[in-house]
């Protein structure tokens, strides 16, 4: 992008088309913007969808406002239009045209993966008799105990692998 020109190139993109748009607006040349575009209307020097979407663009940029357009009279639904889109960094910087809605997705949410709050620490034990099997012995914040054997999860019962992780983590 020229920023000295303002100059904005766009790429409108379907299934088996590709359209590349370039507007450029500025001060010296809002009489007559630059503008280019490979769609039928945009040929023609003529003010396509696709020009509106710079003209768009620029004005959330701040190339210029909406009070210096002269040239043509504004869609009617110019100003709802310019309300419901917003600019953001694509992930590769390039800038994009999104509904205010839009909401960036989060790759991920390390917040999920966490255990629960309450937990002070987990250690996965080996099972004694199968050595294929893990169980997960938990350490909560009120210092109580858990596993996932059967020992624990159905007599409650402090098992060989919570006292293995007693010894652990109090010697
Ligand atoms: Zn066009
Ligand atoms: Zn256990």
């Amino acid at each position: 992008m020229d920023k000295s020109l303002n100059k904005i190139k766009t790429k409108f993109k379907g299934f088996n088309w590709e359209i590349y748009s370039q507007v450029a607006i500025n001060s010296t040349n809002i009489d007559d913007p630059f503008r280019h575009c490979d769609c039928r209307i945009g040929k023609n020097k003529g003010f396509c969808n696709h020009f509106w979407i710079g003209v768009i663009y620029s004005l959330k940029e701040k190339y210029f406002k909406t009070s210096d357009w002269t040239l043509t009279t504004l869609p009617s639904d110019f100003a709802q239009k310019l309300s419901q889109v917003k600019v953001i960094s694509g992930n590769k910087g390039e800038k994009q045209l999104v509904p205010s809605s839009f909401k960036k997705k989060k790759l991920s949410d390390p917040a999920t993966k966490r255990p629960s709050k309450n937990v002070t620490k987990q250690w996965a034990i080996s099972s004694y008799t199968n050595p294929h099997k893990q169980y997960t012995v938990t350490l909560y914040k009120n210092m109580s105990w858990a596993c996932s054997c059967p020992h624990w999860v159905y007599r409650k019962a402090i098992c060989k692998h919570i006292r293995e992780c007693q010894s652990k983590s109090y010697s």
